[in-house]
């Protein structure tokens, strides 16, 4: 699935309709281009900054058309307006968080969401990182931002932890091969967390031997599926009732899933 015809600093993953390229951006975000087939159209997920994004389109040899923002952390939207005077793209976010978006052209929300020629885009309202955390699926392809990573989830800066499970819940109902192309690699050392909290999970002890690998061969752990988190994040294990009783019955907690999910959250915070 990963081709090295480009530059060995970006990634690019073959969809029906379109190809995923992955730009690895500042310490450890990722900034995706979307390129579809039936059209020019050649969007940025989330552009932390503008120079990796420049250097993708001259590789590939077209200009960005649009923008698509999950949320307003600088680290995703700092490439916005340098970008805009570079392209003229017309930039797309949530309605709700307008007000914090640079330069955005087109409020977007679930009912709403972006129409760009050759994708078929669905908008998911995902509170909890943030108040105006949305996320974005193409296809059997999600771009969850800062709400889902590889074994983790995103701190809860705006939200509660009942928002963030029915973040979480709208995001595990995706079918099992969406690909989960989150915008940070945070993946090992979140593995290490899942594993204090899931000690007798052998699926985790598997991922843990291959995201390693990939790690060392210098490679991104992203994307994964929703059905590996499914399987192996701590945050989303709480959907398995016999993880909760377990998990619930070690700590002394109620052994309902919100319970369960939101001491595993404070527990992280200070890991
Ligand atoms: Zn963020
Ligand atoms: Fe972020």
């Amino acid at each position: 699935m990963i081709e090295s015809r480009y530059a060995s600093c970006m990634w690019s993953y073959r969809h029906e309709h379109f190809t995923v390229h992955q730009l690895p951006a500042l310490r450890d975000n990722f900034i995706y281009l979307i390129e579809a087939y039936a059209s020019d159209a050649l969007v940025a997920v989330d552009p932390a900054e503008a120079v990796s994004v420049r250097r993708a389109c001259k590789l590939l040899g077209k200009p960005l058309t649009h923008i698509i923002n999950t949320h307003h952390h600088w680290d995703h939207t700092d490439g916005n307006t340098e970008l805009k005077k570079n392209f003229n793209c017309r930039i797309f976010a949530y309605q709700q968080d307008a007000s914090r978006i640079p330069g955005i052209d087109i409020k977007v929300s679930a009912a709403t969401p972006p129409v760009i020629d050759g994708l078929h885009i669905s908008v998911v309202e995902v509170p909890g990182h943030t108040s105006g955390h949305i996320a974005y699926v193409i296809d059997d392809a999600l771009f969850c931002g800062d709400t889902l990573f590889g074994a983790g989830c995103g701190r809860l800066f705006e939200g509660t932890p009942a928002q963030m499970w029915q973040s979480l819940n709208k995001l595990a109902a995706l079918p099992a091969q969406t690909k989960v192309y989150c915008a940070h690699e945070y993946t090992l050392p979140n593995l290490a967390f899942a594993r204090v909290v899931d000690p007798d999970n052998s699926e985790l002890d598997q991922r843990v031997v291959t995201d390693r690998q990939k790690r060392e061969a210098d490679e991104p752990t992203i994307p994964s599926t929703i059905g590996m988190e499914k399987a192996t994040n701590p945050f989303l294990r709480p959907m398995n009732q016999r993880f909760c009783e377990a998990y619930a019955g070690e700590r002394g907690i109620a052994h309902d899933a919100l319970t369960v999910f939101t001491d595993i959250r404070l527990k992280k915070d200070h890991f």
